[in-house]
């Protein structure tokens, strides 16, 4: 059975509370002292660092990059 952690934190651009659900294993066997969560607000991607203890220790909102074919470089 998976467990789910519910987790808040403030939206960086609307800076609305959002409820967030993460699998708790995710966070409870990896050995990184932060784990990366994405979702989706305010249209945009936002990236969630939770550390071991499921706090919340920063947001960040990503931008999209393009992939290019290898043959693309010069
Ligand atoms: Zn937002």
């Amino acid at each position: 059975m998976v467990e789910i952690k519910k987790i808040f934190s403030n939206c960086p651009l609307c800076n609305k509370t959002m409820s967030i659900e993460i699998e708790k294993d995710l966070v409870l066997n990896s050995k990184k002292h932060l784990n990366p969560f994405v979702i989706e607000h305010c249209e945009k991607t936002i990236l969630i660092h939770i550390d071991g203890n499921f706090k919340v220790r920063g947001t960040q909102v990503v931008f999209n990059a393009i992939i290019t074919n290898k043959t693309d470089i010069n």
